[in-house]
Protein backbone atom coordinates (compact mmCIF):
# COMPACT_ATOMS: atom_id res chain seq x y z
CA UNK A 1 0.00 0.00 0.00
CA UNK A 2 1.23 3.78 -0.49
CA UNK A 3 1.42 5.80 2.15
CA UNK A 4 0.83 9.38 2.25
CA UNK A 5 4.24 10.62 2.96
CA UNK A 6 6.52 8.30 0.96
CA UNK A 7 8.27 11.62 -0.67
CA UNK A 8 9.42 12.70 2.92
CA UNK A 9 13.05 13.14 2.85
CA UNK A 10 14.71 12.44 6.18
CA UNK A 11 16.22 15.47 7.20
CA UNK A 12 19.85 15.57 8.81
CA UNK A 13 20.20 14.37 12.65
CA UNK A 14 22.03 16.70 15.11
CA UNK A 15 24.85 15.20 15.87
CA UNK A 16 26.46 16.76 18.44
CA UNK A 17 23.95 15.83 21.66
CA UNK A 18 23.54 12.19 20.36
CA UNK A 19 27.44 11.74 20.15
CA UNK A 20 27.84 13.43 23.43
CA UNK A 21 25.08 11.08 24.98
CA UNK A 22 26.22 8.32 23.32
CA UNK A 23 29.83 8.33 24.98
CA UNK A 24 30.49 6.61 28.41
CA UNK A 25 33.57 8.54 29.94
CA UNK A 26 32.83 9.99 32.80
CA UNK A 27 34.68 13.01 31.98
CA UNK A 28 33.10 13.66 28.54
CA UNK A 29 32.70 17.48 27.98
CA UNK A 30 29.81 19.30 25.88
CA UNK A 31 30.52 22.58 24.43
CA UNK A 32 27.85 22.28 21.86
CA UNK A 33 25.28 23.91 23.88
CA UNK A 34 23.95 27.53 23.61
CA UNK A 35 23.06 27.70 27.44
CA UNK A 36 24.74 28.78 30.64
CA UNK A 37 26.11 26.64 33.11
CA UNK A 38 27.36 27.37 36.09
CA UNK A 39 30.85 26.45 37.63
CA UNK A 40 29.38 23.12 38.55
CA UNK A 41 28.58 22.58 35.14
CA UNK A 42 24.57 22.64 35.94
CA UNK A 43 21.53 24.75 34.11
CA UNK A 44 21.50 27.68 36.43
CA UNK A 45 17.89 29.92 37.40
CA UNK A 46 19.02 33.13 38.58
CA UNK A 47 17.87 33.53 41.66
CA UNK A 48 16.11 36.96 40.94
CA UNK A 49 14.08 34.58 38.02
CA UNK A 50 13.03 32.83 41.41
CA UNK A 51 12.18 35.58 43.62
CA UNK A 52 9.88 36.64 40.50
CA UNK A 53 8.41 33.89 39.55
CA UNK A 54 7.55 33.29 43.05
CA UNK A 55 5.62 36.23 43.57
CA UNK A 56 4.03 35.38 40.16
CA UNK A 57 2.11 32.81 41.52
CA UNK A 58 1.39 34.08 45.31
CA UNK A 59 -0.27 36.84 43.47
CA UNK A 60 -2.57 33.96 42.09
CA UNK A 61 -3.31 35.50 38.97
CA UNK A 62 -5.99 34.30 36.30
CA UNK A 63 -4.79 32.55 33.43
CA UNK A 64 -7.07 34.46 30.56
CA UNK A 65 -5.91 35.29 27.49
CA UNK A 66 -2.98 38.28 26.75
CA UNK A 67 -3.71 40.40 23.98
CA UNK A 68 -2.21 40.10 20.41
CA UNK A 69 1.02 41.18 20.81
CA UNK A 70 1.30 39.90 24.90
CA UNK A 71 1.96 41.30 27.93
CA UNK A 72 2.04 45.22 28.41
CA UNK A 73 3.82 45.80 31.34
CA UNK A 74 6.53 42.98 29.81
CA UNK A 75 6.83 44.81 26.07
CA UNK A 76 6.52 48.27 27.71
CA UNK A 77 9.73 47.33 30.25
CA UNK A 78 11.51 45.45 27.25
CA UNK A 79 11.29 48.41 25.38
CA UNK A 80 13.10 50.69 28.14
CA UNK A 81 16.27 47.72 28.70
CA UNK A 82 16.84 47.87 24.61
CA UNK A 83 15.94 51.93 23.84
CA UNK A 84 17.20 53.23 27.24
CA UNK A 85 14.99 55.25 29.18
CA UNK A 86 15.43 58.57 27.87
CA UNK A 87 14.92 57.46 24.17
CA UNK A 88 13.08 59.22 21.79
CA UNK A 89 12.11 55.81 19.90
CA UNK A 90 9.93 54.86 23.19
CA UNK A 91 6.56 56.93 22.32
CA UNK A 92 6.70 55.83 18.63
CA UNK A 93 7.68 52.14 18.93
CA UNK A 94 5.57 49.77 18.05
CA UNK A 95 6.44 46.68 19.77
CA UNK A 96 5.15 42.99 20.42
CA UNK A 97 6.08 40.30 22.77
CA UNK A 98 7.20 37.13 20.67
CA UNK A 99 8.32 33.67 20.90
CA UNK A 100 11.63 34.65 22.27
CA UNK A 101 14.10 35.39 19.92
CA UNK A 102 13.77 33.25 17.42
CA UNK A 103 9.96 34.54 17.35
CA UNK A 104 10.99 37.95 17.04
CA UNK A 105 13.11 37.26 14.08
CA UNK A 106 10.40 35.49 12.75
CA UNK A 107 7.58 38.62 12.84
CA UNK A 108 10.25 40.77 11.91
CA UNK A 109 10.64 38.34 8.80
CA UNK A 110 7.56 38.15 7.66
CA UNK A 111 6.95 41.79 8.31
CA UNK A 112 9.73 43.03 6.27
CA UNK A 113 8.68 40.50 3.33
CA UNK A 114 4.99 42.14 3.84
CA UNK A 115 5.64 45.83 4.00
CA UNK A 116 9.58 46.95 3.15
CA UNK A 117 9.75 48.97 0.43
CA UNK A 118 13.19 48.40 -0.51
CA UNK A 119 14.95 45.34 -1.77
CA UNK A 120 13.36 42.49 0.10
CA UNK A 121 16.79 41.45 0.64
CA UNK A 122 17.88 40.36 4.30
CA UNK A 123 21.83 40.28 4.12
CA UNK A 124 23.35 38.59 7.12
CA UNK A 125 26.89 38.30 8.77
CA UNK A 126 28.98 35.42 7.39
CA UNK A 127 29.41 33.22 9.49
CA UNK A 128 26.07 34.17 11.68
CA UNK A 129 23.42 32.18 13.70
CA UNK A 130 22.70 29.02 11.89
CA UNK A 131 19.17 29.57 12.30
CA UNK A 132 18.88 32.92 11.03
CA UNK A 133 18.93 32.46 6.97
CA UNK A 134 16.46 29.64 7.97
CA UNK A 135 14.03 31.76 9.59
CA UNK A 136 14.54 34.68 7.08
CA UNK A 137 13.98 32.43 4.14
CA UNK A 138 10.78 30.79 5.42
CA UNK A 139 9.68 34.51 6.09
CA UNK A 140 9.90 34.90 2.70
CA UNK A 141 12.87 37.29 2.21
CA UNK A 142 16.24 36.82 -0.05
CA UNK A 143 18.77 35.91 2.23
CA UNK A 144 22.41 37.38 1.12
CA UNK A 145 25.24 36.97 3.41
CA UNK A 146 28.15 39.87 4.32
CA UNK A 147 31.72 38.86 4.98
CA UNK A 148 32.43 39.52 8.52
CA UNK A 149 35.02 37.71 10.29
CA UNK A 150 38.50 37.70 9.31
CA UNK A 151 40.09 33.66 9.44
CA UNK A 152 43.38 35.32 8.83
CA UNK A 153 42.93 37.66 11.81
CA UNK A 154 40.22 35.67 13.88
CA UNK A 155 38.77 39.36 14.27
CA UNK A 156 36.49 41.59 12.65
CA UNK A 157 36.94 42.07 8.86
CA UNK A 158 35.67 45.55 8.62
CA UNK A 159 37.27 46.65 5.52
CA UNK A 160 35.28 43.48 3.31
CA UNK A 161 32.24 44.62 5.56
CA UNK A 162 31.77 48.11 4.63
CA UNK A 163 32.33 46.81 1.21
CA UNK A 164 29.65 44.82 1.11
CA UNK A 165 27.34 47.42 2.81
CA UNK A 166 28.75 49.70 -0.01
CA UNK A 167 28.02 46.94 -2.64
CA UNK A 168 24.30 46.04 -1.60
CA UNK A 169 21.91 47.23 -3.93
CA UNK A 170 20.39 50.47 -2.05
CA UNK A 171 17.89 50.13 0.38
CA UNK A 172 18.89 46.45 1.68
CA UNK A 173 17.91 45.00 4.72
CA UNK A 174 21.06 44.40 7.00
CA UNK A 175 20.48 41.94 9.62
CA UNK A 176 23.70 42.83 12.69
CA UNK A 177 24.00 41.17 16.03
CA UNK A 178 24.06 43.65 18.48
CA UNK A 179 26.25 42.39 21.00
CA UNK A 180 28.00 38.89 21.44
CA UNK A 181 28.05 38.16 17.76
CA UNK A 182 27.29 33.91 17.44
CA UNK A 183 29.31 31.94 16.99
CA UNK A 184 32.54 34.02 16.49
CA UNK A 185 32.42 36.13 19.90
CA UNK A 186 33.64 38.55 17.36
CA UNK A 187 31.63 42.51 18.24
CA UNK A 188 32.46 45.79 16.67
CA UNK A 189 33.99 48.15 18.30
CA UNK A 190 31.80 51.56 19.18
CA UNK A 191 34.18 53.35 16.42
CA UNK A 192 33.47 51.06 14.38
CA UNK A 193 29.91 50.41 14.98
CA UNK A 194 30.02 54.25 13.50
CA UNK A 195 31.39 53.59 10.42
CA UNK A 196 28.93 51.02 10.06
CA UNK A 197 26.67 53.16 10.62
CA UNK A 198 27.47 55.89 8.24
CA UNK A 199 27.92 53.14 5.40
CA UNK A 200 24.19 51.89 6.63
CA UNK A 201 23.24 55.44 5.44
CA UNK A 202 24.82 56.37 2.65
CA UNK A 203 23.02 53.63 0.89
CA UNK A 204 20.03 53.72 2.49
CA UNK A 205 19.62 50.68 3.78
CA UNK A 206 17.85 49.15 6.64
CA UNK A 207 19.13 48.24 10.12
CA UNK A 208 17.50 44.83 12.22
CA UNK A 209 19.15 44.14 14.99
CA UNK A 210 19.34 40.64 17.13
CA UNK A 211 19.91 41.79 20.53
CA UNK A 212 20.15 38.00 22.06
CA UNK A 213 22.15 38.33 24.78
CA UNK A 214 21.62 42.32 26.22
CA UNK A 215 24.21 42.07 29.19
CA UNK A 216 25.68 38.84 29.04
CA UNK A 217 28.26 40.05 26.77
CA UNK A 218 30.14 42.88 28.61
CA UNK A 219 27.72 42.38 31.86
CA UNK A 220 26.13 45.87 31.25
CA UNK A 221 23.39 46.28 29.65
CA UNK A 222 24.02 49.63 28.65
CA UNK A 223 27.12 49.27 26.77
CA UNK A 224 25.32 46.24 25.10
CA UNK A 225 22.91 48.09 23.52
CA UNK A 226 25.32 50.49 22.05
CA UNK A 227 24.76 50.02 18.29
CA UNK A 228 20.87 49.55 18.72
CA UNK A 229 20.68 52.99 20.75
CA UNK A 230 23.32 54.61 18.44
CA UNK A 231 21.88 53.88 14.77
CA UNK A 232 18.14 55.25 16.74
CA UNK A 233 20.30 58.59 17.84
CA UNK A 234 21.52 58.34 14.11
CA UNK A 235 17.86 58.80 12.94
CA UNK A 236 17.79 55.18 11.38
CA UNK A 237 14.00 53.41 12.29
CA UNK A 238 15.45 50.45 13.24
CA UNK A 239 13.77 47.45 14.07
CA UNK A 240 15.17 44.79 16.93
CA UNK A 241 14.41 41.14 17.81
CA UNK A 242 15.10 40.79 21.97
CA UNK A 243 15.50 37.85 23.46
CA UNK A 244 15.40 36.96 27.50
CA UNK A 245 16.75 33.35 26.88
CA UNK A 246 20.71 33.92 27.82
CA UNK A 247 20.24 37.10 30.11
CA UNK A 248 17.58 35.99 32.58
CA UNK A 249 18.25 32.65 32.22
CA UNK A 250 14.18 32.13 30.85
CA UNK A 251 15.22 29.54 27.79
CA UNK A 252 12.09 27.31 27.62
CA UNK A 253 9.42 29.93 29.18
CA UNK A 254 10.09 31.22 25.49
CA UNK A 255 10.41 35.46 26.46
CA UNK A 256 11.17 37.99 23.70
CA UNK A 257 9.71 41.14 21.79
CA UNK A 258 9.77 42.21 18.46
CA UNK A 259 9.92 45.99 17.78
CA UNK A 260 10.02 48.79 15.32
CA UNK A 261 10.68 52.30 15.77
CA UNK A 262 8.26 54.21 13.68
CA UNK A 263 8.19 57.93 12.59
CA UNK A 264 5.49 58.98 14.40
CA UNK A 265 1.93 58.34 15.91
CA UNK A 266 0.19 57.73 12.97
CA UNK A 267 2.96 54.83 11.83
CA UNK A 268 2.92 53.53 14.63
CA UNK A 269 -0.09 52.73 15.13
CA UNK A 270 -0.73 51.29 11.21
CA UNK A 271 2.30 48.75 11.83
CA UNK A 272 0.73 47.77 15.24
CA UNK A 273 -1.96 46.79 13.54
CA UNK A 274 0.05 45.04 10.67
CA UNK A 275 2.10 43.36 13.05
CA UNK A 276 -0.86 41.75 15.05
CA UNK A 277 -2.57 40.44 11.30
CA UNK A 278 0.27 38.95 11.16
CA UNK A 279 0.68 37.22 14.87
CA UNK A 280 -3.47 36.73 15.32
CA UNK A 281 -3.06 33.57 12.01
CA UNK A 282 0.36 31.72 13.86
CA UNK A 283 -0.52 31.81 17.51
CA UNK A 284 -3.04 34.32 18.32
CA UNK A 285 -1.32 35.31 21.33
CA UNK A 286 1.76 34.74 22.77
CA UNK A 287 2.05 32.57 26.72
CA UNK A 288 2.02 34.67 29.28
CA UNK A 289 3.76 33.08 32.42
CA UNK A 290 7.14 33.98 31.08
CA UNK A 291 6.64 37.61 30.44
CA UNK A 292 5.08 37.70 33.87
CA UNK A 293 8.29 36.89 35.79
CA UNK A 294 10.36 39.12 32.97
CA UNK A 295 7.89 42.05 33.88
CA UNK A 296 8.20 41.86 37.86
CA UNK A 297 12.13 41.97 37.48
CA UNK A 298 12.22 44.98 35.19
CA UNK A 299 9.71 46.90 37.27
CA UNK A 300 10.83 45.90 40.51
CA UNK A 301 13.52 48.24 41.77
CA UNK A 302 15.43 45.64 43.90
CA UNK A 303 14.53 42.70 41.84
CA UNK A 304 15.84 44.50 38.87
CA UNK A 305 19.23 45.08 40.95
CA UNK A 306 19.52 41.89 41.84
CA UNK A 307 18.86 40.70 38.26
CA UNK A 308 21.55 43.09 36.95
CA UNK A 309 24.29 41.61 39.47
CA UNK A 310 23.66 38.61 38.23
CA UNK A 311 23.24 38.94 34.69
CA UNK A 312 27.54 40.51 35.13
CA UNK A 313 27.96 37.15 37.61
CA UNK A 314 27.36 34.86 34.77
CA UNK A 315 29.30 37.20 32.06
CA UNK A 316 32.59 37.50 34.66
CA UNK A 317 32.33 33.89 34.85
CA UNK A 318 32.48 33.20 31.58
CA UNK A 319 34.98 36.13 30.52
CA UNK A 320 37.31 34.43 33.45
CA UNK A 321 36.80 31.09 31.53
CA UNK A 322 38.18 32.45 28.21
CA UNK A 323 41.28 33.95 30.52
CA UNK A 324 41.63 30.36 32.40
CA UNK A 325 41.73 28.61 29.39
CA UNK A 326 44.35 30.80 27.57
CA UNK A 327 46.56 30.59 30.42
CA UNK A 328 46.15 26.65 30.09
CA UNK A 329 47.00 26.55 26.96
CA UNK A 330 49.91 28.88 27.20
CA UNK A 331 51.19 26.49 30.13
CA UNK A 332 51.59 23.90 28.44
CA UNK A 333 53.61 25.51 26.13
CA UNK A 334 51.09 26.49 23.05
CA UNK A 335 52.97 28.24 20.82
CA UNK A 336 49.92 29.46 19.27
CA UNK A 337 48.81 33.59 20.10
CA UNK A 338 45.59 32.61 21.73
CA UNK A 339 44.76 35.98 22.16
CA UNK A 340 41.20 35.66 20.25
CA UNK A 341 39.66 33.74 23.14
CA UNK A 342 39.68 36.62 25.12
CA UNK A 343 39.18 39.42 23.08
CA UNK A 344 35.85 37.37 21.81
CA UNK A 345 33.09 37.86 24.14
CA UNK A 346 29.49 36.29 24.74
CA UNK A 347 28.71 32.59 24.92
CA UNK A 348 30.81 31.52 22.23
CA UNK A 349 34.77 31.37 21.33
CA UNK A 350 35.61 30.92 17.80
CA UNK A 351 38.71 29.00 18.56
CA UNK A 352 39.95 29.24 14.68
CA UNK A 353 40.23 24.62 15.32
CA UNK A 354 39.84 23.03 11.53
CA UNK A 355 36.78 20.34 11.05
CA UNK A 356 39.14 17.67 11.13
CA UNK A 357 41.13 18.70 14.72
CA UNK A 358 37.36 19.62 16.03
CA UNK A 359 36.61 15.61 15.09
CA UNK A 360 39.83 14.56 16.74
CA UNK A 361 38.53 16.45 20.14
CA UNK A 362 35.51 14.59 19.94
CA UNK A 363 36.79 11.25 19.03
CA UNK A 364 40.04 11.11 21.43
CA UNK A 365 39.50 13.42 23.70
CA UNK A 366 35.41 13.38 24.73
CA UNK A 367 35.37 17.03 23.75
CA UNK A 368 32.07 17.93 21.79
CA UNK A 369 30.97 21.03 19.88
CA UNK A 370 30.36 22.14 16.65
CA UNK A 371 32.89 21.15 13.67
CA UNK A 372 33.19 25.12 12.87
CA UNK A 373 35.01 25.49 15.65
CA UNK A 374 33.05 27.14 18.06
CA UNK A 375 32.88 25.88 21.54
CA UNK A 376 30.47 27.29 24.17
CA UNK A 377 31.87 29.04 26.59
CA UNK A 378 29.61 28.55 29.29
CA UNK A 379 30.44 24.59 28.94
CA UNK A 380 33.95 25.60 30.50
CA UNK A 381 34.26 25.52 34.68
CA UNK A 382 37.45 25.46 36.93
CA UNK A 383 36.96 21.61 36.90
CA UNK A 384 37.51 20.62 33.32
CA UNK A 385 39.39 23.59 31.73
CA UNK A 386 42.78 21.86 32.52
CA UNK A 387 41.32 19.10 30.91
CA UNK A 388 39.88 21.11 27.82
CA UNK A 389 43.32 22.64 27.43
CA UNK A 390 45.33 19.78 26.77
CA UNK A 391 42.76 18.43 24.60
CA UNK A 392 43.37 21.53 22.19
CA UNK A 393 46.83 21.50 23.04
CA UNK A 394 47.13 17.85 21.89
CA UNK A 395 45.22 18.06 18.22
CA UNK A 396 46.32 22.17 17.99
CA UNK A 397 49.72 22.00 19.35
N1 LIG B 1 19.78 35.16 17.88
C1 LIG B 1 20.97 34.68 18.18
C2 LIG B 1 22.18 35.32 17.60
C3 LIG B 1 21.10 33.58 19.04
O1 LIG B 1 22.31 33.11 19.32
C4 LIG B 1 19.94 32.99 19.57
C5 LIG B 1 20.04 31.80 20.42
O2 LIG B 1 20.98 31.07 20.44
C6 LIG B 1 18.70 33.56 19.23
C7 LIG B 1 18.66 34.63 18.38
C8 LIG B 1 17.36 33.09 19.68
O3 LIG B 1 17.23 32.35 20.80
P1 LIG B 1 15.82 32.20 21.49
O4 LIG B 1 14.81 31.92 20.46
O5 LIG B 1 16.03 31.04 22.42
O6 LIG B 1 15.56 33.48 22.20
Amino acid sequence: ASSTWRNVAQGPPVRITEAFKADSFDKKINLGVGAYRDDQGKPYVLPSVRKAEDKVIASRMNKEYAGITGVPEFTKAAAVLAYGKDSSALDRLAITQSISGTGALRIGGAFLARWFPGAKTIYVPQPSWANHAAVFKDSGLTVNKYNYYSKDTLGLNLEMMLGDINAAYPGSIFLFHACAHNPTGVDPTEEQWKKIEAAVKAKGHYAFFDMAYQGFASGDVDKDAFAVRYFVSQGHDICLAQSFAKNMGLYGERVGAFSVVCANQSEKARVDSQIKILVRPMYSNPPIHGARIAAEILNTPELYEQWLGEVKEMADRIITMRALLKENLEKLGSQHDWSHITNQIGMFAYTGLTPEQMDQLAKEHSVYATKDGRISVAGITSENVGRLAEAIFKVKG
